[in-house]
């Protein structure tokens, strides 16, 4: 499990900022993660803000809502840019399904943590077709702490890191649930394409 690093040596010193990213497939349990780690620190008394985009809204206008039925208030915004200010004087950040957001998500993370805020972003590391997914991929590479959980596959039980897409659409956005989606190992996975579109079947051929 994931332990807050200590920062500091119990003297005084001015606030350090750093980025951890909980990454993983549709049910592998970030944003119960999420939730866990911005609870703690709300325990702690620190100052914590919550975002997630605006497009998002599949369970709740503003709460960030596990699979689990856990939730936390959340701050919906269009563009990652207005993180900055809605965040300043935040000791912690948290951000939800960061793959919803543009690139610029990166920069701005690295400008919250620069100026001393901790921040924890959550995302899907891959699309339905196994390809990394919008900025999730370059946060990983800047982050100080990256943590991959898994889910459960349905299929056969393994650890499932890909999230299977049920649905027939070919966007790469198609925001669902339990209807949409299915949490697979590779195998499974892999299995599953064959049988989809020719674009599909070809990326699971490469394999
Ligand atoms: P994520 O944010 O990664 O989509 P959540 O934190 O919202 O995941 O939900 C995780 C919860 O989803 C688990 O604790 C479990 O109750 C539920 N769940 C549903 N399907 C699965 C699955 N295939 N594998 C693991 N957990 C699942
Ligand atoms: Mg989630």
């Amino acid at each position: 499990m994931f332990i807050e690093p200590r920062v500091g040596n119990g003297r005084e010193v001015p606030r350090r900022g750093w980025i951890e990213v909980v990454c993983g497939s549709m049910f592998s349990g970030k944003t119960e993660e999420l939730i866990r780690r911005l609870n703690r620190a709300k325990i702690a008394r620190q100052q914590v803000e919550i975002f997630k985009p605006a497009l998002d809204t599949r369970y709740h206008e503003h709460d960030v809502v596990s699979h689990n039925a856990n939730s936390i208030r959340s701050t919906p915004v269009a563009l990652p840019q207005e993180m900055l200010l809605l965040a300043s004087g935040c000791d912690v950040v948290g951000v939800d399904e960061a793959q919803f957001f543009d690139e610029s998500l990166v920069d701005v993370c690295v400008q919250l943590a620069n100026r001393g805020t901790r921040v924890i972003v959550a995302g899907l590391d891959m699309d339905y077709m196994g390809k990394p997914f919008g900025p999730v991929p370059a946060l990983m590479a800047v982050a100080e702490y990256v943590t991959k959980v898994h889910a459960v596959c349905v299929r056969c039980g393994e650890i499932a890191s890909y999230s299977f897409r049920i649905a027939a659409s070919e966007d790469q956005i198609l925001l669902g649930e339990t209807d949409s989606y299915e949490a697979r190992c590779r195998h499974c996975f892999l299995e599953g394409m064959k049988g989809k579109s020719p674009e599909a079947a070809s990326v699971a051929a490469k394999h």
